[in-house]
């Protein structure tokens, strides 16, 4: 074991603050990486607050982090992908059983027996796995991406989940040309919504909150901008979008959108309130509408999405800080006050 320096926090209402944790020692198949940049992820705030206490009950200390990009310091004697040097990223996922249906189907995400990044069983020395709010971190090279090189790493760190999240449903569910797509809430996921379904063809409507995001959703890709809470502006779109993809973070009415959907259209969700929807029963009936949802993606799919993003210059728009920041950042993005992604400089952890 090594000791890495990390920023975790020690309770649900405790602040993120500095403390040395343990990482293993790089395993035949493991590959050590020095983390360059992690991306602050709505999840982070929601894990650290343990507000899905009902479903994934937070672990303390809890290290969180799942969107790094770094650069590879050290590998295994059978690790055959990587070598000292090159880039390399990790997302949500750092294990699974690869023998389930899931795993077989490269679906790593649902399977039963997978290690998410962080406040997961740590296989290997116990205790919850910690993430990428950290100098180092050690994973099995079958979860460790490879980064395209001509992206900026900044801008590279956020695509592990919030670029997965978004770019798997709208593969899933066909978005392209002659389709229009809903993307609603602007914010770290969203913006990377907007990006993807312009890159594949569609005709994009964002909805937002935050009348100040209309000029940002426009240069982000958007055909067309909604605020939502403008009545007659959602109604102009009654009955008329193939997918939506709802990515917002808080509780909210869901049969608006649906509303909104055309025969057979979809509304993805990918947004996780604490709190159940309220749902009704018409709005799915007229139209034969259905109502989804979708976690991360897979490793293969993953690795899809980056090199998609090599092809198609596609990164995400990023506010720098230092870790020593990371405690206002969180009040922000409850603000909604982030454009579009918090990426962590690690280098600042240096000065703790
Ligand atoms: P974020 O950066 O905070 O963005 C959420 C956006 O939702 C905000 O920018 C805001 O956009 C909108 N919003 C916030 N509060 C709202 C409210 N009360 N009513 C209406 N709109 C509101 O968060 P994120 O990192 O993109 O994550 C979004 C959600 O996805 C979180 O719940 C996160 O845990 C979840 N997530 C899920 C997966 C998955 O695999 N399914 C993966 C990653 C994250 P506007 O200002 O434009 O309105
Ligand atoms: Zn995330």
């Amino acid at each position: 074991m090594f000791k890495a320096k990390a920023y975790s926090a020690a309770g649900a209402t405790s602040p993120l603050a500095f403390k040395m944790i343990q990482r293993r020692d790089t395993t035949e198949h493991d590959v050590q990486i020095e983390i360059l940049f992690c991306g602050v992820c709505h999840s982070d705030l929601h894990t650290v607050r343990n507000e899905w206490s009902s479903i994934m009950p937070t672990v303390y200390p809890c290290v969180p982090g799942h969107e790094i990009a770094g650069r590879v310091t050290k590998v295994g004697s059978a690790v055959t992908k990587f070598k000292p040097g090159d880039l390399a990223g990790v997302g949500c996922l750092v294990d699974s059983d690869h023998t389930c249906p899931s795993c077989k189907a490269d679906l790593e995400q649902f399977c039963p027996n997978g290690t998410f990044t962080y406040n997961s069983p740590d296989k290997h020395l116990g205790g919850v796995t910690y993430g990428g709010y950290s100098d180092s971190i050690v994973v099995d090279e079958r979860f460790v991406l490879r980064v395209p090189s001509n992206l900026n790493l900044a801008g590279v760190a956020p695509l592990h989940c919030a670029g997965i999240t978004t770019y798997s449903p709208m593969r899933h569910w066909g978005v392209g040309k002659g389709k229009k797509v809903g993307v609603v809430g602007l914010g770290g996921l969203g913006h990377m919504g907007v990006k993807f379904a312009h890159a594949l063809g569609a005709h994009v409507v964002v909805f937002t909150t935050s009348a100040g995001k209309k000029e940002d959703a426009l240069r982000l890709g958007a055909d067309e901008v909604v605020v939502s809470r403008n009545a007659d502006e959602m109604k102009k779109h009654a009955g008329s979008i193939d997918f939506i993809l709802d990515t917002i973070a808080a509780d909210h009415d869901l049969n608006a959108y649906i509303h909104l959907l055309g025969r057979d259209g979809n509304l993805t969700l990918v947004g996780a309130p604490e709190t159940p929807f309220a749902v009704g029963g018409f709005g799915l009936l007229f139209g034969r509408h259905s109502l989804s949802g979708s976690l991360i993606g897979g490793l293969a799919e993953t690795q899809e999405m980056l090199d998609f993003c090599g092809s198609h210059n596609i990164t995400a728009d990023v506010e720098i800080i230092p870790i020593q920041k990371i405690n206002e950042a969180y009040e922000r993005m409850l603000k909604s006050d982030v454009k579009y992604r918090f990426s962590i400089d690690m280098a600042s952890l240096k000065d703790k």
